[in-house]
């Protein structure tokens, strides 16, 4: 039997995809865009932080241009509807209501089925997890459920015309112990390669960084042995 449960994605319209930086969404992530985007879900990526201090050879001031160009053509690889970033500093993510109240926001506005946020655990990837990975994760539940609260950022409602929105699954890619997968193709391979070989100047800056070409296929193969399908990308899910 497989270890993961098919995840139901066929009724959802829209997805909403909340990462801290250029390239987390890109690590077998774009690959279940790719497949959602061409059955004609719009899914939307809200970005925290331009990733101003991801390369430690340029300044902030040249990595933030080139690193939104990067992660434009990373979301037109994979069929992404729309790209928004928030000016949250990159490093120094502050979690708390001013990042809860950003999120809530877009939230309400995409009024998405999903929202799609990456591993926030303390241990992750190999090692300790990236400050901003841990707040942004958590900031995308918590505003997940503010944006359904009609009673919390009442300002959201009252100033801006945004009312409650309820979606109803949270997704978490690059979990620890996922739940669910979700089957794609050799074309969703393709796109999740090339969406993340978009980060070039962000890759050229770490040399020891796996190759695209051979590690989103060995995620999407990993994934796939857990589903019981060749390839798939694998999430915790839970009710939101
Ligand atoms: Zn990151």
């Amino acid at each position: 039997m497989a270890e993961l449960a098919e995840l139901e994605w066929r009724s959802w319209k829209r997805v909403l995809v909340v990462v801290a930086h250029p390239d987390d969404a890109e690590y077998g992530l774009s690959a279940a865009v790719h497949a959602w985007s061409r059955a004609g879900v719009a899914v939307h990526y809200l970005l925290l932080t331009h990733g101003e201090a991801g390369i430690a050879t340029m300044t902030p001031e040249q990595t933030a241009p080139a690193r939104r160009a990067e992660q434009q053509a990373a979301c037109d690889a994979a069929g992404v509807v729309s790209l928004t970033f928030l000016d949250h500093p990159d490093g120094m993510l502050v979690g708390g209501l001013d990042l809860r109240r950003d999120i809530a926001r877009e939230i309400r506005r995409i009024r998405p089925d999903a929202v799609v946020t990456a591993n926030f655990d303390v241990e992750a990837y190999g090692s300790f997890n990236q400050a901003d990975h841990r707040v942004a994760g958590l900031a995308a539940i918590d505003a997940t459920r503010d944006a359904a609260n009609g009673w919390v950022f009442r300002e959201l409602a009252e100033f801006e015309g945004l009312p409650a929105w309820s979606a109803t699954s949270i997704l978490v890619a690059g979990a620890a112990e996922p739940t669910h997968g979700v089957e794609v193709g050799t074309d969703d391979e393709r796109a999740g390669i090339e969406s993340l070989s978009s980060h070039r100047v962000y890759l050229e800056a770490l040399p020891d960084h796996p190759k695209p070409d051979d590690f989103i296929p060995m995620l999407l193969a990993g994934g796939g042995r857990a589903l019981g399908v060749q390839r798939a990308v694998a999430f915790r899910v839970l009710p939101a």
